[in-house]
Parts: C-alpha cells; structure tokens; sequence
C-alpha cells in the first residue's frame, strides 16, 4: 500500500481526474487528499498561514510514508479566477515552497485544463 499527497481546489471536478493520473503515472495506490478552495493561489500566496494545510502534509508523510506531494491548479477554478498562466506560476511557486519545506520528498506542479487533461508542469 503506497501513498501520494495531493494538495488540490475543493473543485468537484478535479478530484477524480488528479487521482486517476497520480496513481497511473506514479507508483502509488492511494491519494491522501487536502483540498482548499483556490488552493494554487492560496499556496502561492505570502501572507497565507499554510499552518492547517502543513500539519496534514505531515500526517500523509509520517502515517502513510508519502513520498509524492502533488500541487494542482485548474481552469475555471471559481475561487482563484485568474488566467491559465498566472494559474501556472502560481503552481511553480508552490512547488518551490513545498520543496523548501520538504526537501527529501519529489514535488510535482500539476495543471487541469479545460479538458481536465492533467498536465505534469513542473517538478523538484
Ligand atoms: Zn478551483
């Protein structure tokens, strides 16, 4: 039994597509979840408190042995309307956050497009 973490939007319609391309792409069989709305933007963010959304990375990485932490943005994302490429920075910076606060654990940036194709954009 192996686990990934995935911090993703709340958005109904992007869990199943970044669940299904994490588990076909990365050897894992579970996706740990943590959800918040805009959560690209919210990560990106520099005044956010990320404090929440840490302690549950912490739990994925010390119950589950998570070794993927996954940072996905969305088109149309109603909670963060932005374009597709501020969306896009917006994932590498918290891929580059994360990194820093994980530094043994591979993180990947991912984008859903319209199509909710999933798009791997970066990765450290
Ligand atoms: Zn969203």
């Amino acid at each position: 039994m192996t686990f990934a973490t995935c911090l993703n939007c709340i958005d109904g319609r992007v869990q199943l597509p970044a669940i299904n391309w994490i588990t076909e792409n990365y050897n894992v069989k579970y996706v740990d979840m943590i959800t918040k709305a805009g959560m690209d933007g919210f990560l990106a963010a520099e005044n956010s408190d990320i404090h929440e959304i840490l302690k549950n990375v912490e739990v994925s990485i010390s119950g589950h042995g998570s070794k993927n932490i996954f940072v996905v943005g969305h088109y149309d994302c109603a909670a963060n309307p932005v374009d597709d490429l501020t969306h896009k920075n917006q994932i590498n910076t918290a891929v580059k956050q994360i990194k820093n606060l994980f530094p043994d654990l591979n993180v990947i940036g991912l984008w859903i497009t319209e199509n909710f194709v999933v798009e791997n954009i970066s990765e450290k």
